[in-house]
């Protein structure tokens, strides 16, 4: 008898009917012997119902009541889905985070969990019942109510079934698996079979949104091995695993963000003690700053851009602007039409020249190069908005990822 961890994403508990989908293939697997621990997402485009009134509530929302109103939807689908299951004949018992508990920090809106209590779980478990988990929220150690971030309850499935020593956690999606970039964008997008928690990592944090980030880094820490696969079909599935013997590819898949933001310090003074005092009140208020790129510097002077979420935009704006007066910035502009887009592959720890191709590649349909950062198997460059498919196109060709390998 397995412990599995099973989630399902928004689009597959989107209404009654694919509840009632997701609680027959919950049926069938517990009636193969299995412990079940099931995370569910709200319906699909319910938290971003919330998100949205948060935002028409107030400019800029209180956070610690924006996790309250949020985390709300969750608790729809882990009751109906309990009630599904229960109609059909099983023991089944919803918990929230909460209940459980799941500890987090007190970072609202992107909390990390710390702790999951057993006890609940093990007990409920061990009395035959499924326990169903409502995904993407937690408690801190104050009691509050907290949210994990946007597309939370992978991590909650992933830190579910890390804490219980589960055998597998499958997350069920609308998309069979990971693909070499998104298939909307490129028909010919190949599925893998299998990826690194390493490359995965890179993937979902620059862009691909099969999987949060989160989880894939929980993953990794506690070696849990993650199979992607389809609510609707049998077929297909990526597993997400530590694989020493997995072939390189220099290339695995290509990425895209369009969720950033670019602000840019012009001539602000080139002396120590500028970076850390413009990076600190961002950091104390939470906002995580990702790529950094500071000119050379002219008569004392230099500029200084960097790129935020963008729903990290309006706070990162109204902080900047101050110290920008503080340190005497000649200006600050923005830009909200940016993509970064990504080649991933752990082969590039062993191959040169693949930035050069990425460049050439981009260069031959002549989009502009705003912004690069590199990493041991990965390389981004912030574009013009208006080109991100036509650059994944492009650079899903030039790396050969369409060819079956
Ligand atoms: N419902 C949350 C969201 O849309 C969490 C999740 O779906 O994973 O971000
Ligand atoms: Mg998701």
């Amino acid at each position: 008898m397995a412990l599995v961890v099973k989630k399902f994403g928004g689009t597959s508990v989107g209404d009654i009917d694919k509840i009632k989908n997701v609680a027959r293939k919950v049926s069938k697997a517990k009636d193969k012997g299995d412990d079940l621990i099931v995370v569910v997402s709200a319906m699909s485009g319910e938290t971003n119902k919330l998100v949205d009134y948060t935002n028409k509530t107030a400019e800029i929302p209180d956070l610690r009541e924006y996790d309250v109103v949020v985390s709300t939807g969750e608790q729809v689908t882990i009751g109906l889905l309990s009630i599904a299951l229960n109609a059909m004949g099983h023991k089944a018992k919803s918990f929230l985070g909460f209940q459980i508990p799941i500890i987090t920090d007190s970072s609202f809106s992107k909390s990390r969990i710390i702790k999951i209590e057993q006890d609940k779980i093990k007990k409920a478990l061990k009395e035959g019942y499924i326990v169903v988990v409502a995904g993407f929220q937690g408690i801190d150690e104050k009691g509050n109510i907290t949210t994990l971030g946007r597309g939370g309850s992978d991590t909650t499935a992933v830190a579910l079934a890390a804490a219980l020593k589960a055998d597998v956690c499958e997350i069920y999606t609308d998309v069979d698996g990971v693909y070499t970039t998104d298939p909307n964008i490129v028909p010919e997008a190949r599925r893998l079979d299998k990826i690194s928690f390493e490359e995965m990592l890179e993937m979902a944090s620059l862009g691909a949104k099969v999987l949060q980030t989160r989880s894939v880094e929980f993953a990794m820490k506690y070696k849990v091995p993650v199979m992607v696969k389809s609510t609707f079909t049998e077929s297909g599935g990526t597993l997400v695993t530590e694989d020493k013997d997995m072939e390189e590819a220099v290339v695995s898949g290509i990425a895209y963000d369009k969720n950033e933001a670019k602000i840019t310090l012009v001539q602000i003074p080139d002396k120590p003690g500028i970076a850390s005092k413009l990076f600190k009140p961002l950091t104390d208020a939470n906002i995580n700053v990702d790529m950094i790129v500071q000119n050379i510097s002219t008569e004392g002077n230099t500029d200084l851009t960097f790129t935020v979420a963008k729903s990290d935009f309006k706070r990162a704006m109204e902080i900047i602007k101050d110290i920008a007066k503080d340190i005497n910035a000649k200006n600050v502009v923005s830009d909200q039409s940016i993509a970064k887009i990504s080649i991933i592959g752990a082969g590039m720890r062993s191959h040169a020249g693949v930035a050069q191709q990425m460049f050439s590649a981009l260069a031959k349909e002549n989009i502009n190069i705003q912004m690069i950062s590199t990493s041991e198997i990965k390389i981004s460059c912030v574009i013009e908005a208006k080109y991100t498919e036509l650059a994944v196109r492009v650079l899903h060709e030039a790396f050969g990822l369409d060819k079956a390998k």
